[in-house]
């Protein structure tokens, strides 16, 4: 047996970067890609965009100065020649470069300025007799100062004295007819070299798939394990007491839909526990989600709890305070304004009522949960578009609420309520979402007519000016919503600006209003009121509108360079506009020549309204991480696992979990440890 190799603690706190913290962990530390040094291909047939590997006696060297310091050599073979570039260098490595000596490289070949070269291959002298490699060489991840050769030494090591215990009972192993875990770590570590290495790199081997299940059922269980926790945790219990819920029922100027009913009755059930409700309110844009949210509150509020609703602009916040206040001023309750922009002393006051009890329900931005405020006895924390908050937002609002319940006992929290007009696709839903609770809108409010989508070239600007005019003279109100400008948020400013200016030349006679975030809240509150009621007929906005903002009389928008807007975004704007009864057209203007990628993200949201189908077309376009935003940083990825194109593995997973928990405990904890044992966990949050 050998003995485990000794780690300099250089290299430990190198390991520790990349998430090796334990011996074990260098097991499950896979490669990335493979580098086949089996084979010889002759420099006479080597291809731009290839990794191969060449052989070959070095004919010239030198180092140029210009346009920075490099190392070319040309390494020549059978009469063709390859050029090798490095642009960092070492003295050992110009001597082993140099004239006469015999090569062997591997790199990823391309179309230099002089002719094909390779840049920073990897290098050594060979003889005539050095044999080839039997098996791939794996290539893993690593950081500065660790490199491929210690990690490889390390892990073969660990390999030999490591057991890599399979813990995935046989029962389930030959249902599903998985190999067996030892022997998929040892041959993706070692793959020998009749392996096909596309079935490596893409990840479609067998071995590949043992691993991939392996994560994605570490994943089910730790997401159950949590959400199992959290029922053994404290918060006030708040059944229904019919009093204001009824009581904003009967005075509301419209009945709820189905889908409303559900999701609230799924809620009020959850607030009358215990234990703290985590629930996510899902329902695409315009389904409806704010009286869902106003009846909750009032719940908390019956049951003599304070509320607080969190949005994540200042716009969308204020249209949510007015909107509440509207509904529940009626039953004498009048809510509290918070934003960070409010003055010193307005805010005092807010926090003043906050403090002492004396409001039940606080309206506004993050600023609600800064170290200044202070709830009397907050029972309820309501996050609108909570995609767009950090995890350190929910962290704090998490903490906000907690209040010892009786000296030496737990304390209690708040229950909270999420909501999101970004559908979580269904595998999303099935992995990094399954500790929480979700309900569904999945009907809109009845008179709604679906948006109607064009695609209009630049080139037609003209023709969409003048459709603008006509829409608002004729009683309509518009949006002009102006490019993204990833760059520079001053450009993108800049561009609003001169677009307003530009649209109030063109149409003196149209009541022009313009809104962007750099502007102070008040004015930004002040152009959005007047556009609600109509002294405006066309709102020339930045993407600040993306969220929330309700004006049911809106019913054209356009949305210039769509090209340059995710797919999420785009939805997010289109749902602006729709919001009554009123047919409205959604224009979207783009400019040539599109991208592959803005070309593909153009058709889906021309082609599709349904959010869930763009969003599941946005998470193959862009992958889990981007469409998890915050939650990204609070929840371990997956590392080797893609739920879209792994999604059969994912509902076996899923299908197992439950049964390995209640029937092989030892098993799910020793998965758990394996796979979790070293994840950050914000999951809580
Ligand atoms: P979102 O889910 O995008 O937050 P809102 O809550 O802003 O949607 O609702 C969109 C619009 O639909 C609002 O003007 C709201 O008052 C209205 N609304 C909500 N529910 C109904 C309903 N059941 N019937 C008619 N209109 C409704
Ligand atoms: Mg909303």
């Amino acid at each position: 047996m050998t003995a485990p190799a000794k780690i300099s603690a250089a290299t430990l706190a190198n390991l520790a970067k990349i998430g090796i913290h334990h011996r074990a962990d260098l097991l499950l530390h896979l490669p990335l890609r493979y580098e086949d040094e089996t084979q010889l291909v002759p420099i006479a047939n080597v291809e731009p965009g290839e990794t191969v590997q060449v052989q070959g006696i070095i004919t010239h060297t030198e180092i140029i100065f210009k346009p920075r310091r490099t190392l070319i050599c040309r390494l020549q073979d059978n009469g063709e020649e390859l050029y090798l570039r490095f642009l960092n260098f070492y003295p050992n490595q110009i001597k082993l470069l140099s004239v006469d000596r015999k090569i062997r490289a591997i790199g990823e070949v391309r179309q230099g300025y002089y002719g094909l070269e390779m840049v920073h291959p990897k290098c050594r002298a060979v003889g005539d007799e050095t044999p080839l490699k039997t098996s791939l060489s794996p290539i893993y991840p690593t950081t500065a100062g660790l490199s491929q050769t210690t990690l490889r030494k390390l892990i073969s090591n660990a390999l030999e004295v490591v057991p890599a215990t399979d813990y995935l009972p046989e029962k389930f192993r030959s249902q599903l007819n998985l190999c067996g875990l030892v022997e998929s770590i040892g041959l993706l570590h070692n793959p020998s070299a009749d392996i096909p290495a596309s079935a490596l790199t893409d990840r479609t081997h067998p071995a590949w798939q043992r691993i991939k299940f392996d994560e994605l059922l570490a994943q089910q269980l730790s997401m159950r394990v949590h959400h199992k926790e959290r029922s053994a945790r404290i918060a006030p219990a708040l059944p229904q007491q019919r009093h204001y819920t009824e009581g904003l029922l009967k005075i509301l100027p419209f009945a709820l839909t189905k889908a409303q009913q559900k999701v609230y009755a799924e809620i009020s059930l959850d607030l009358a526990k215990p234990h703290p409700m985590q629930r996510l309110l899902l329902g695409d844009v315009g389904s409806g989600k704010t009286i869902v949210a106003a009846l909750a509150a009032l719940q908390a509020i019956e049951n003599s709890y304070q509320v607080a609703l969190m949005a994540p602009t200042e716009i969308l916040a204020e249209q949510h305070y007015l909107k509440l206040t509207d509904w529940l001023a009626p039953l004498g309750i009048t809510p509290v304004w918070l934003s960070g922009s409010l003055k010193k002393k307005d805010k005092r006051i807010a926090a003043e009522k906050i403090a002492s009890g004396e409001t039940w329900l606080a309206i506004g931005t993050h600023a609600l949960f800064q170290e200044q405020i202070t709830f009397h006895k907050l029972g309820l924390a309501i996050v609108d578009e909570q995609h767009k908050f950090g995890v350190q937002q929910r962290l704090a609002l998490h903490e906000k609420g907690k209040q010892p319940v009786a000296p030496d006992e737990k304390s209690s929290e708040p229950h909270q309520l999420m909501m999101s007009a970004t559908p979580i696709p269904r595998t999303l839903a099935m992995s990094y979402y399954a500790d929480l609770d979700v309900s569904v809108i999945d009907e809109l409010p009845p008179g709604r007519t679906p948006v109607i989508t064009k695609l209009v070239s630049d080139a037609r600007r003209a023709e969409v000016f003048e459709r603008v005019r006509t829409a608002c003279m004729s009683g309509q109100q518009a949006y002009w919503v102006c490019p993204l400008i990833e760059e520079s948020e001053l450009l993108q400013l800049q561009n609003a600006q001169e677009t307003y200016q530009l649209l109030v030349e063109t149409f003196p006679e149209l009541h022009i209003g313009l809104v962007h975030g750099r502007m102070d809240s008040a004015e930004k509150i002040d152009v959005m009121a007047k556009f609600k009621i109509g002294e405006l007929q066309l709102l020339v906005a930045t993407t600040v509108i993306e969220v929330g903002v309700d004006v049911p009389n809106a019913s054209l928008m356009v949305i210039d360079h769509s090209e340059r807007m995710g797919l999420a975004q785009l939805h997010q704007l289109r749902g602006r506009v729709g919001r009554g009864a009123a047919q409205s057209l959604c224009i979207l203007l783009y400019q040539k020549p599109l991208s592959e990628l803005a070309r593909t993200r153009l058709k889906v949201i021309f082609e599709n309204t349904d959010g869930f189908i763009i969003a599941q077309e946005d998470l193959k376009l862009r992958g889990p991480g981007e469409l998890l935003g915050a939650r990204q940083s609070g929840v371990a990825m997956l590392r080797y696992a893609d739920i879209d194109a792994d999604e059969d593995l994912l509902i076996h997973a899923r299908n197992i979990a439950d049964a390995l928990l209640r029937d092989y405990p030892e098993a799910a904890r020793a998965y758990l440890h394996r796979w979790m044992a070293n994840k950050h966990d914000y999951l809580h949050v």
